[in-house]
Protein backbone atom coordinates (compact mmCIF):
# COMPACT_ATOMS: atom_id res chain seq x y z
CA UNK A 1 0.00 0.00 0.00
CA UNK A 2 1.31 3.72 -0.89
CA UNK A 3 2.32 5.09 1.88
CA UNK A 4 1.12 8.68 2.30
CA UNK A 5 1.50 11.64 4.74
CA UNK A 6 -1.98 13.49 3.01
CA UNK A 7 -4.55 14.39 5.84
CA UNK A 8 -8.65 14.06 5.28
CA UNK A 9 -8.44 18.15 4.64
CA UNK A 10 -5.91 17.65 1.67
CA UNK A 11 -7.46 15.43 -0.05
CA UNK A 12 -10.48 17.96 0.17
CA UNK A 13 -8.10 20.61 -0.86
CA UNK A 14 -7.33 18.51 -4.30
CA UNK A 15 -10.88 18.12 -5.08
CA UNK A 16 -11.48 21.47 -4.41
CA UNK A 17 -8.57 22.69 -6.64
CA UNK A 18 -8.84 20.14 -9.31
CA UNK A 19 -12.55 18.70 -9.63
CA UNK A 20 -15.21 19.82 -10.89
CA UNK A 21 -17.99 20.77 -8.24
CA UNK A 22 -20.77 18.57 -8.96
CA UNK A 23 -21.17 17.05 -5.88
CA UNK A 24 -21.57 17.85 -2.37
CA UNK A 25 -20.40 14.73 -0.45
CA UNK A 26 -19.91 14.79 3.61
CA UNK A 27 -16.09 15.56 4.24
CA UNK A 28 -15.05 11.93 6.04
CA UNK A 29 -12.30 10.51 3.23
CA UNK A 30 -12.43 6.69 3.27
CA UNK A 31 -10.25 4.57 2.48
CA UNK A 32 -10.87 1.56 3.08
CA UNK A 33 -14.05 -0.95 3.38
CA UNK A 34 -15.06 -4.15 4.81
CA UNK A 35 -18.69 -5.52 5.47
CA UNK A 36 -20.38 -2.84 6.95
CA UNK A 37 -17.68 -0.84 7.71
CA UNK A 38 -15.68 1.71 6.04
CA UNK A 39 -12.63 3.55 7.61
CA UNK A 40 -10.94 6.60 6.82
CA UNK A 41 -7.44 8.19 6.02
CA UNK A 42 -7.20 9.23 10.09
CA UNK A 43 -8.10 5.19 10.82
CA UNK A 44 -11.83 6.33 12.23
CA UNK A 45 -13.81 3.80 11.54
CA UNK A 46 -17.51 4.26 10.46
CA UNK A 47 -20.88 2.02 10.28
CA UNK A 48 -21.84 2.51 6.26
CA UNK A 49 -25.68 3.45 6.24
CA UNK A 50 -25.88 4.35 2.47
CA UNK A 51 -24.24 1.29 1.22
CA UNK A 52 -23.22 3.72 -1.70
CA UNK A 53 -27.05 4.33 -2.38
CA UNK A 54 -27.38 0.35 -2.59
CA UNK A 55 -24.61 -0.32 -4.75
CA UNK A 56 -22.79 -2.56 -1.53
CA UNK A 57 -26.40 -4.91 -0.60
CA UNK A 58 -23.37 -7.72 -0.11
CA UNK A 59 -21.14 -5.20 2.35
CA UNK A 60 -17.81 -3.64 1.17
CA UNK A 61 -15.25 -5.89 -0.31
CA UNK A 62 -16.97 -9.16 0.15
CA UNK A 63 -14.47 -12.04 0.19
CA UNK A 64 -16.23 -14.11 -2.26
CA UNK A 65 -16.89 -10.93 -5.21
CA UNK A 66 -12.90 -10.10 -4.58
CA UNK A 67 -11.77 -13.25 -5.25
CA UNK A 68 -14.14 -13.59 -8.51
CA UNK A 69 -12.88 -10.09 -9.59
CA UNK A 70 -9.36 -11.13 -9.29
CA UNK A 71 -9.60 -14.15 -11.04
CA UNK A 72 -11.50 -13.05 -13.46
CA UNK A 73 -9.08 -9.76 -13.67
CA UNK A 74 -5.51 -12.13 -14.47
CA UNK A 75 -7.54 -14.05 -17.15
CA UNK A 76 -9.40 -11.77 -19.50
CA UNK A 77 -10.98 -8.31 -18.81
CA UNK A 78 -12.42 -7.07 -21.92
CA UNK A 79 -13.54 -8.75 -25.11
CA UNK A 80 -16.21 -6.21 -26.60
CA UNK A 81 -19.26 -7.63 -28.04
CA UNK A 82 -17.14 -8.33 -31.61
CA UNK A 83 -15.98 -11.67 -30.16
CA UNK A 84 -17.81 -13.38 -27.21
CA UNK A 85 -16.49 -14.63 -23.81
CA UNK A 86 -17.28 -17.38 -22.03
CA UNK A 87 -18.02 -15.35 -19.03
CA UNK A 88 -21.24 -13.39 -20.59
CA UNK A 89 -23.63 -15.91 -21.72
CA UNK A 90 -23.55 -17.93 -18.05
CA UNK A 91 -23.97 -14.66 -16.48
CA UNK A 92 -26.99 -14.49 -19.19
CA UNK A 93 -28.05 -17.83 -17.89
CA UNK A 94 -28.06 -17.31 -14.36
CA UNK A 95 -29.63 -13.79 -13.91
CA UNK A 96 -32.22 -15.09 -16.58
CA UNK A 97 -33.02 -18.05 -14.07
CA UNK A 98 -32.72 -16.53 -10.69
CA UNK A 99 -34.96 -13.58 -12.30
CA UNK A 100 -37.65 -15.81 -14.03
CA UNK A 101 -37.08 -13.44 -17.68
CA UNK A 102 -36.23 -14.80 -20.68
CA UNK A 103 -33.45 -12.38 -21.62
CA UNK A 104 -31.51 -10.15 -20.37
CA UNK A 105 -29.22 -7.28 -22.38
CA UNK A 106 -26.08 -5.99 -19.89
CA UNK A 107 -24.48 -2.29 -19.88
CA UNK A 108 -22.41 -0.73 -17.29
CA UNK A 109 -24.37 1.73 -15.55
CA UNK A 110 -27.91 2.22 -14.27
CA UNK A 111 -28.41 5.60 -16.64
CA UNK A 112 -27.31 3.47 -19.55
CA UNK A 113 -29.78 0.54 -18.56
CA UNK A 114 -32.75 3.17 -18.31
CA UNK A 115 -31.24 4.01 -21.92
CA UNK A 116 -31.36 1.01 -23.12
CA UNK A 117 -35.08 -0.08 -22.01
CA UNK A 118 -36.44 3.19 -23.09
CA UNK A 119 -35.19 2.48 -26.61
CA UNK A 120 -37.01 -0.74 -26.13
CA UNK A 121 -40.17 -0.03 -25.47
CA UNK A 122 -40.23 2.17 -28.03
CA UNK A 123 -38.94 0.08 -30.58
CA UNK A 124 -41.13 -2.41 -29.24
CA UNK A 125 -44.09 0.02 -29.63
CA UNK A 126 -42.86 0.63 -33.54
CA UNK A 127 -42.87 -2.70 -34.56
CA UNK A 128 -44.81 -4.57 -32.57
CA UNK A 129 -47.85 -2.35 -30.68
CA UNK A 130 -47.72 -0.36 -34.79
CA UNK A 131 -47.92 3.02 -33.09
CA UNK A 132 -46.80 5.62 -36.23
CA UNK A 133 -43.06 6.24 -36.27
CA UNK A 134 -42.34 9.43 -34.06
CA UNK A 135 -45.19 9.46 -31.81
CA UNK A 136 -44.57 6.68 -29.34
CA UNK A 137 -44.98 8.16 -25.81
CA UNK A 138 -43.56 6.77 -22.26
CA UNK A 139 -45.50 8.33 -19.29
CA UNK A 140 -43.06 8.54 -16.10
CA UNK A 141 -44.40 9.76 -12.54
CA UNK A 142 -43.54 12.89 -10.78
CA UNK A 143 -40.62 12.96 -8.44
CA UNK A 144 -38.83 10.21 -10.60
CA UNK A 145 -35.15 9.17 -10.44
CA UNK A 146 -33.76 7.25 -13.19
CA UNK A 147 -30.12 9.21 -14.26
CA UNK A 148 -28.74 11.76 -15.15
CA UNK A 149 -28.54 11.46 -19.13
CA UNK A 150 -30.00 14.01 -21.22
CA UNK A 151 -32.85 11.87 -22.11
CA UNK A 152 -33.69 11.08 -18.51
CA UNK A 153 -33.42 14.07 -17.08
CA UNK A 154 -35.82 15.41 -20.01
CA UNK A 155 -38.77 13.71 -17.81
CA UNK A 156 -37.26 14.66 -14.15
CA UNK A 157 -39.23 17.04 -12.61
CA UNK A 158 -36.33 18.65 -10.34
CA UNK A 159 -35.38 21.80 -11.71
CA UNK A 160 -31.65 21.68 -10.56
CA UNK A 161 -31.40 18.20 -12.57
CA UNK A 162 -32.67 20.29 -16.13
CA UNK A 163 -31.23 23.66 -15.83
CA UNK A 164 -28.95 24.86 -18.18
CA UNK A 165 -29.18 20.87 -20.20
CA UNK A 166 -32.27 21.87 -22.85
CA UNK A 167 -33.02 21.02 -25.18
CA UNK A 168 -34.76 17.74 -24.07
CA UNK A 169 -35.90 14.63 -25.42
CA UNK A 170 -39.67 14.59 -26.13
CA UNK A 171 -42.31 12.08 -25.95
CA UNK A 172 -42.48 11.70 -22.57
CA UNK A 173 -45.76 12.63 -19.90
CA UNK A 174 -45.60 12.90 -16.51
CA UNK A 175 -48.69 11.68 -13.68
CA UNK A 176 -48.60 11.41 -9.95
CA UNK A 177 -46.44 8.92 -8.13
CA UNK A 178 -48.90 6.46 -6.36
CA UNK A 179 -52.07 7.48 -8.30
CA UNK A 180 -53.13 4.62 -10.62
CA UNK A 181 -56.32 6.55 -12.10
CA UNK A 182 -53.81 9.28 -12.87
CA UNK A 183 -52.34 7.17 -15.60
CA UNK A 184 -55.01 5.49 -16.93
CA UNK A 185 -56.45 8.72 -18.04
CA UNK A 186 -52.74 9.58 -19.54
CA UNK A 187 -53.37 6.78 -21.28
CA UNK A 188 -53.00 7.24 -25.08
CA UNK A 189 -53.33 4.41 -28.13
CA UNK A 190 -49.64 5.77 -28.61
CA UNK A 191 -48.58 4.74 -25.37
CA UNK A 192 -45.66 2.50 -25.33
CA UNK A 193 -44.87 1.93 -21.72
CA UNK A 194 -45.17 3.26 -18.38
CA UNK A 195 -42.38 3.34 -16.06
CA UNK A 196 -41.83 3.26 -12.89
CA UNK A 197 -39.69 3.07 -9.37
CA UNK A 198 -41.31 0.71 -7.03
CA UNK A 199 -40.10 2.42 -4.35
CA UNK A 200 -38.71 5.82 -4.74
CA UNK A 201 -35.07 5.98 -3.35
CA UNK A 202 -33.90 9.66 -4.82
CA UNK A 203 -37.40 11.18 -4.65
CA UNK A 204 -36.98 10.54 -0.88
CA UNK A 205 -37.81 6.81 -0.33
CA UNK A 206 -41.35 7.26 -1.05
CA UNK A 207 -43.52 3.96 -1.11
CA UNK A 208 -46.59 4.38 -3.07
CA UNK A 209 -50.09 3.18 -1.60
CA UNK A 210 -50.55 -0.24 -0.93
CA UNK A 211 -52.76 -2.24 -4.09
CA UNK A 212 -50.67 0.35 -6.83
CA UNK A 213 -48.72 -1.66 -8.46
CA UNK A 214 -51.10 -4.86 -8.66
CA UNK A 215 -53.27 -1.85 -10.25
CA UNK A 216 -50.42 -0.37 -12.56
CA UNK A 217 -49.95 -4.10 -14.00
CA UNK A 218 -53.52 -4.56 -14.95
CA UNK A 219 -54.24 -0.77 -16.34
CA UNK A 220 -51.23 -1.79 -18.82
CA UNK A 221 -52.33 -5.20 -19.58
CA UNK A 222 -55.80 -3.75 -20.31
CA UNK A 223 -54.35 -0.94 -22.63
CA UNK A 224 -51.11 -3.32 -24.32
CA UNK A 225 -48.68 -0.60 -22.27
CA UNK A 226 -45.59 -2.24 -21.43
CA UNK A 227 -45.05 -2.04 -17.57
CA UNK A 228 -41.26 -0.71 -16.94
CA UNK A 229 -40.30 -0.90 -13.38
CA UNK A 230 -36.75 0.53 -12.18
CA UNK A 231 -35.45 -1.45 -9.44
CA UNK A 232 -31.94 -0.36 -9.60
CA UNK A 233 -32.47 0.90 -6.12
CA UNK A 234 -35.06 -1.12 -4.90
CA UNK A 235 -34.04 -4.31 -6.34
CA UNK A 236 -31.75 -7.17 -5.46
CA UNK A 237 -33.10 -8.15 -2.48
CA UNK A 238 -32.84 -4.04 -0.42
CA UNK A 239 -36.32 -4.31 0.39
CA UNK A 240 -36.48 -8.03 1.39
CA UNK A 241 -37.52 -9.30 -1.68
CA UNK A 242 -35.78 -9.94 -4.96
CA UNK A 243 -37.56 -6.94 -6.59
CA UNK A 244 -39.60 -4.75 -4.82
CA UNK A 245 -42.80 -4.95 -6.73
CA UNK A 246 -42.67 -8.54 -5.52
CA UNK A 247 -43.89 -6.98 -2.79
CA UNK A 248 -47.10 -7.04 -4.66
CA UNK A 249 -46.63 -10.05 -6.63
CA UNK A 250 -46.60 -8.10 -10.05
CA UNK A 251 -44.19 -9.16 -12.35
CA UNK A 252 -43.10 -5.80 -14.96
CA UNK A 253 -42.62 -6.91 -18.46
CA UNK A 254 -39.46 -4.97 -18.46
CA UNK A 255 -36.86 -4.11 -15.84
CA UNK A 256 -34.06 -2.37 -15.36
CA UNK A 257 -30.92 -3.65 -12.19
CA UNK A 258 -27.91 -2.13 -11.64
CA UNK A 259 -26.20 -0.86 -8.22
CA UNK A 260 -25.96 -4.30 -6.27
CA UNK A 261 -25.49 -5.75 -9.18
CA UNK A 262 -21.89 -6.80 -8.70
CA UNK A 263 -21.52 -5.94 -5.49
CA UNK A 264 -20.08 -2.24 -5.93
CA UNK A 265 -16.79 -3.49 -7.37
CA UNK A 266 -17.77 -2.52 -11.00
CA UNK A 267 -20.56 -0.85 -13.11
CA UNK A 268 -22.81 -3.75 -14.23
CA UNK A 269 -26.27 -2.88 -14.76
CA UNK A 270 -28.67 -4.78 -16.97
CA UNK A 271 -32.29 -4.74 -18.83
CA UNK A 272 -34.58 -8.06 -18.19
CA UNK A 273 -37.54 -8.81 -20.86
CA UNK A 274 -39.12 -11.74 -22.10
CA UNK A 275 -38.72 -12.60 -25.65
CA UNK A 276 -41.37 -11.40 -27.56
CA UNK A 277 -39.86 -7.94 -26.23
CA UNK A 278 -36.32 -8.01 -26.07
CA UNK A 279 -36.70 -9.40 -29.35
CA UNK A 280 -37.10 -6.41 -30.86
CA UNK A 281 -33.26 -5.67 -30.71
CA UNK A 282 -31.69 -6.71 -33.79
CA UNK A 283 -27.74 -6.82 -34.08
CA UNK A 284 -26.60 -2.80 -34.56
CA UNK A 285 -29.49 -1.61 -33.22
CA UNK A 286 -27.51 -1.18 -29.52
CA UNK A 287 -24.70 -1.47 -28.06
CA UNK A 288 -21.81 -0.56 -25.48
CA UNK A 289 -17.97 -1.18 -25.14
CA UNK A 290 -17.75 -2.70 -22.15
CA UNK A 291 -21.36 -3.93 -21.26
CA UNK A 292 -21.04 -7.61 -21.04
CA UNK A 293 -17.46 -7.59 -20.85
CA UNK A 294 -16.45 -10.77 -18.95
CA UNK A 295 -14.89 -8.98 -16.08
CA UNK A 296 -17.99 -7.41 -14.99
CA UNK A 297 -20.10 -10.76 -15.93
CA UNK A 298 -18.00 -12.42 -13.93
CA UNK A 299 -18.30 -10.02 -10.98
CA UNK A 300 -21.93 -9.31 -11.54
CA UNK A 301 -22.45 -13.69 -11.27
CA UNK A 302 -20.84 -14.11 -7.96
CA UNK A 303 -22.43 -10.97 -6.67
CA UNK A 304 -25.90 -12.56 -7.24
CA UNK A 305 -24.45 -16.19 -5.69
CA UNK A 306 -23.31 -14.33 -2.60
CA UNK A 307 -26.79 -12.62 -2.34
CA UNK A 308 -28.90 -15.57 -2.39
CA UNK A 309 -26.12 -17.87 -0.72
CA UNK A 310 -25.86 -15.97 2.14
CA UNK A 311 -29.57 -15.28 2.72
CA UNK A 312 -29.10 -11.90 2.36
CA UNK A 313 -31.96 -10.63 0.86
CA UNK A 314 -34.31 -12.62 4.19
CA UNK A 315 -31.89 -10.50 6.52
CA UNK A 316 -33.15 -7.27 4.76
CA UNK A 317 -36.65 -8.45 5.47
CA UNK A 318 -36.06 -9.27 9.17
CA UNK A 319 -33.55 -6.42 10.12
CA UNK A 320 -35.31 -4.08 8.03
CA UNK A 321 -38.14 -4.66 9.95
CA UNK A 322 -36.35 -4.51 13.36
CA UNK A 323 -34.86 -1.09 12.09
CA UNK A 324 -37.60 0.14 11.04
CA UNK A 325 -39.62 -0.23 14.68
CA UNK A 326 -36.85 0.91 16.21
CA UNK A 327 -36.79 4.22 14.33
CA UNK A 328 -40.77 4.35 14.83
CA UNK A 329 -40.13 4.42 18.58
CA UNK A 330 -37.92 6.96 18.84
CA UNK A 331 -40.30 10.13 20.41
CA UNK A 332 -38.79 12.89 18.31
CA UNK A 333 -39.91 16.34 17.68
CA UNK A 334 -38.11 16.41 14.64
CA UNK A 335 -39.41 13.14 12.74
CA UNK A 336 -42.78 13.96 10.49
CA UNK A 337 -42.53 10.10 9.31
CA UNK A 338 -40.60 6.43 9.06
CA UNK A 339 -41.21 4.56 6.18
CA UNK A 340 -39.85 2.14 3.64
CA UNK A 341 -39.48 -1.44 3.12
CA UNK A 342 -36.83 -3.73 4.12
CA UNK A 343 -33.45 -2.05 4.53
CA UNK A 344 -34.33 1.19 2.23
CA UNK A 345 -35.88 3.20 4.78
CA UNK A 346 -36.15 6.97 4.68
CA UNK A 347 -36.60 9.44 7.95
CA UNK A 348 -38.64 12.61 6.72
CA UNK A 349 -38.21 15.42 8.95
CA UNK A 350 -40.66 18.21 9.52
CA UNK A 351 -39.73 21.47 8.28
CA UNK A 352 -38.99 22.82 11.23
CA UNK A 353 -35.90 20.37 11.84
CA UNK A 354 -33.57 22.54 9.95
CA UNK A 355 -33.07 20.44 7.18
CA UNK A 356 -31.54 16.76 7.32
CA UNK A 357 -28.17 17.36 6.45
CA UNK A 358 -27.04 18.53 9.94
CA UNK A 359 -28.26 15.54 10.99
CA UNK A 360 -26.20 13.04 8.97
CA UNK A 361 -23.04 15.57 9.44
CA UNK A 362 -23.75 15.00 13.63
CA UNK A 363 -24.78 11.44 12.50
CA UNK A 364 -20.67 11.15 10.53
CA UNK A 365 -19.18 12.83 13.91
CA UNK A 366 -20.60 9.69 16.19
CA UNK A 367 -19.28 7.34 13.35
CA UNK A 368 -22.27 6.47 11.03
CA UNK A 369 -22.88 7.46 7.20
CA UNK A 370 -25.92 8.55 6.02
CA UNK A 371 -26.93 10.91 3.65
CA UNK A 372 -29.84 13.24 3.49
CA UNK A 373 -32.44 12.93 -0.09
CA UNK A 374 -33.72 16.14 -1.07
CA UNK A 375 -33.77 18.84 2.14
CA UNK A 376 -35.89 16.54 4.77
CA UNK A 377 -35.83 13.09 4.03
CA UNK A 378 -32.29 10.77 6.01
CA UNK A 379 -31.88 7.92 3.93
CA UNK A 380 -31.14 4.38 5.80
CA UNK A 381 -29.57 1.91 4.11
CA UNK A 382 -27.32 -0.14 5.14
CA UNK A 383 -25.48 -3.17 3.72
CA UNK A 384 -27.86 -6.23 3.71
CA UNK A 385 -24.82 -8.47 6.05
CA UNK A 386 -26.11 -6.06 9.12
CA UNK A 387 -27.11 -7.92 11.89
CA UNK A 388 -29.43 -7.02 14.71
CA UNK A 389 -26.16 -6.00 17.43
CA UNK A 390 -25.06 -3.55 14.47
CA UNK A 391 -28.46 -1.90 14.52
CA UNK A 392 -28.30 -1.38 17.92
CA UNK A 393 -25.07 -0.19 17.43
CA UNK A 394 -26.43 2.25 15.17
CA UNK A 395 -29.14 3.23 17.07
CA UNK A 396 -26.99 4.20 19.85
CA UNK A 397 -25.58 6.67 17.83
CA UNK A 398 -29.13 7.75 15.88
CA UNK A 399 -31.49 8.08 18.82
CA UNK A 400 -29.57 10.90 20.07
CA UNK A 401 -28.83 12.81 16.99
CA UNK A 402 -32.82 12.45 16.30
CA UNK A 403 -33.24 14.06 19.40
CA UNK A 404 -30.80 16.99 19.72
CA UNK A 405 -31.98 20.63 19.47
C1 LIG B 1 -29.11 5.23 -9.15
C2 LIG B 1 -30.30 5.06 -9.99
C3 LIG B 1 -30.23 5.13 -11.39
C4 LIG B 1 -28.97 5.55 -12.12
O1 LIG B 1 -27.90 4.69 -11.93
P1 LIG B 1 -26.41 5.21 -12.25
O2 LIG B 1 -25.57 3.98 -12.11
O3 LIG B 1 -26.09 6.27 -11.25
O4 LIG B 1 -26.43 5.75 -13.65
C5 LIG B 1 -31.38 4.87 -12.10
N1 LIG B 1 -32.53 4.55 -11.50
C6 LIG B 1 -32.64 4.49 -10.16
C7 LIG B 1 -33.95 4.11 -9.53
C8 LIG B 1 -31.53 4.76 -9.34
O5 LIG B 1 -31.65 4.72 -8.02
Amino acid sequence: MEKTTLHTQDYIALEKQYGANNYKPLDVVIERGEGIWVWDVEGNRYLDFLSAYSAVNQGHAHPRILNALVQQAQRITLTSRAFRNNQLPLFEKELCELTGYERMLPMNSGAEAVETALKLVRKWGYKVKGVPEGQAEIIVCSGNFQGRTITIISFSDEPQYRDGFGPFTAGFKTVPFGDADALERAITPNTVAFSVEPIQGEGGVIVPPDGYLKRVREICDRHNVLLFTDEIQSGLGRTGKLFAAHWEDVRADVITIGKALSGGFYPVSAVLADDHIMSVFKPGDHGSTFGGNPLGAAVAREALRVLVEENMIENAAVMGEYLMGRLRRIESPHVKEVRGRGLLIGVELHASAGGARRFCEALKDRGLLCKETHDNVIRFAPPLVITKEDIDWAMERIEPVLLMD
